[in-house]
């Protein structure tokens, strides 16, 4: 993934170490990086257990959108879960993010 460093405008392909910081009694996960033209220190939060979890019981559920032999109903239903899921996910994001600040 390329990225554009907002110090020196310089675009750079992400060599992120990810690592686990633990706040305030939770595990997040971390992914830091450097910018190879001006040294400029970047960190993006990718996420946690509770992020992963959602993130696992999203793909099971598009692969259980995919059988052909669902009703209409069954699928709408599969396709408001995942929404409402995606939702949660973005939510916890915003919550995790802001803890690691
Ligand atoms: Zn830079």
């Amino acid at each position: 993934m390329k990225v554009n460093c907002d110090n020196c405008n310089e675009d750079f392909e992400i060599k992120a170490k990810t690592k686990m910081k633990r706040i305030e009694g939770e595990n997040i996960e971390i992914a830091k990086f450097k910018c190879p033209e001006c040294g400029e220190q970047y960190q993006s939060v990718l996420g946690n257990q509770k992020i992963k979890e959602m993130n696992n019981k999203v793909k099971s559920l598009i692969e259980r959108g995919k059988d052909l032999t669902l009703t209409i109903d069954e699928r709408d239903k599969i396709v408001k879960e995942i929404r409402g899921l995606r939702s949660k996910i973005r939510k916890e994001h915003n919550r995790i993010k802001e803890l690691v600040g």
